[in-house]
């Protein structure tokens, strides 16, 4: 050939390799964008893998098959956060032990491994266990094993957190070592991603922890304070009358003796709820359910709340009907005092106060209204959040817990019924709750 000729195809073919070098060059680019981006998106973990391993494997050339192996430390094992060319809920049964097969011998070397030929290929899975040679051929459909390899470990200084693995399965591209430094980085931005992701959990975790602990303290001051009232006002009444130099009558003696008792009645009650409330919490709620007659229990409850009040009048209306429902007649009395003792509280100029039972199609309705201060409409739903309270308005100081409504409502649920608030400022609130009846009295 004649050197000038020559001389043409070499520069021919430099201008060829430095065009298709410049085209890999801005397509890695290209993706290393893309996949940076996916790095912020506000979604799961497993999501943001898939959809960076997705990205690869249009972006790396051999790359035909791929997964995202991550190390379970408590486990001692590898399983795949995502994957591409595999049936992942497939592969999800696989179970690589360190060391185990082309992912145990990347992470234990902690560098990236590349296998060139079948034969290599062939060599770095021949220890892999039976049956996760066999979870691998279910999950890739196929038998044939991959033709090169490239697998990168995924690590963030000395946080080893699993392994990246790019496999081709046929055609004539394979892995080179020009992939390498490209697929490396990839691993780095997945460790990133993990890092991330593990630090943020940690994060929410310690501010969760935080925010309990701030509740709890707040809620302590608050409870000794609302524990503190009913004290303060029976250590009154017995200095009273323990007085060495008067002589009180014995009417004046009566009224003392029934504040004191009614104080006393007013520390139980909040115990108790402060008690149920940590046992619904934990969901120890386990309702040992009878046939009940709703109306006797409503009316023990009512009478027992109006020896508190003269201001009020507690009045129980049930349908002529009503049928006898399944219900756990501790809990449900618990419902009934907490919406009560509610209806009286946030009444504190008097008024009725009724208890209705409406029998319906498949349920039982109870609606306990009152004429009191009522409820602003954004307070509605967080009211059945444990120790939220509504803001009073001025003037007013109504002790309390912010526990009776989330009680009220844990136990209403735990007997598949459903609890809610209708509620007008100034002109009163509703309280109702359903309960199912049993199917044999339909
Ligand atoms: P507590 O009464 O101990 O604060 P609850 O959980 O029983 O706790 O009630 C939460 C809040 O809901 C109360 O602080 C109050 O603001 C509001 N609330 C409950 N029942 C009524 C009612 N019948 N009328 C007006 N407000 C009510």
């Amino acid at each position: 050939m004649e050197t000038t000729k020559v001389s043409r195809l070499k520069k021919a073919n430099t201008t060829l390799g430095d065009d298709l070098n410049r085209h890999r060059q801005q397509r890695e680019l290209h993706a290393l964008i893309e996949v940076a981006k996916t790095l912020t998106a506000p979604i799961e973990l497993d999501e943001m893998m898939q959809a960076i391993i997705d990205k690869i494997i249009g972006v790396v050339e051999p790359a035909q098959i791929g997964a995202v192996m991550i190390w379970d430390q408590p486990r001692g094992l590898f399983q795949p956060l995502a994957a591409f060319g595999y049936d992942l809920q497939t592969l999800k049964k696989i179970s690589l032990h360190p060391g185990e097969s082309v992912t145990g011998k990347t992470f234990q070397r902690n560098c990236a491994q590349l296998l060139k030929t079948p034969e290599e290929v062939a060599a770095a899975m021949q220890d892999m266990l039976p049956e996760n040679r066999e979870i691998m051929k279910q999950s890739l459909k196929t038998d044939a094993l991959p033709i090169s390899t490239l697998a990168v470990p995924i690590t963030m200084e000395e946080n080893k957190y699993g392994v990246l693995v790019l496999e081709t399965l046929d055609g004539h591209t394979r892995f080179t070592e020009a992939d390498i430094p490209f697929v490396q980085a990839l691993g780095d931005l997945i460790a990133l991603a993990i890092e991330r992701h593990r630090l943020r959990e940690k994060l929410d975790a310690a501010k969760q922890l935080r925010e309990e602990a701030k509740m709890r303290a707040e809620l302590m001051a608050a409870l000794s304070h609302e524990l503190r009232l009913p004290l303060t006002a029976i250590r009154g009444y017995t200095s009273a009358l323990l007085l060495p130099d008067v002589n009180w009558s014995q009417e004046k003696q009566l009224d003392f003796l029934q504040s004191i008792e009614n104080e006393c009645e007013h520390m139980e009650s909040m115990i108790t709820e402060m008690l149920d409330s940590s046992i619904i919490s934990v969901d120890q709620l386990n309702p040992n359910l009878e046939s009940v007659q709703l109306q006797e229990i409503a009316r023990e409850v009512a009478e027992e709340i109006q020896r508190r009040s003269d201001i009020h009048r507690l009045v129980v209306d049930f349908d002529a009907h009503f049928p006898k429902v399944n219900a756990d007649v501790y809990w449900i009395k618990q419902v009934f005092r907490n919406l009560l003792d509610n209806a009286v509280k946030y009444s504190p100029e008097g008024g009725l106060i009724l208890i209705r039972g409406e029998l319906r199609a498949h349920d039982v309705l109870i609606s306990i209204s009152d004429q009191g201060i009522g409820i602003a409409p954004e307070d509605l739903i967080p009211l059945f959040e444990k120790y939220y309270r509504a803001q009073l308005p001025p003037g007013y100081r109504i002790p309390g817990t912010g526990l009776g409504l989330p009680i009220a409502r844990s136990i209403v649920e735990a007997h598949h019924g459903r609890i809610w608030i209708e509620s007008k400022v100034n002109e009163g609130t509703i309280v109702n709750f359903t309960l199912p009846i049993p199917e044999e009295t339909r």
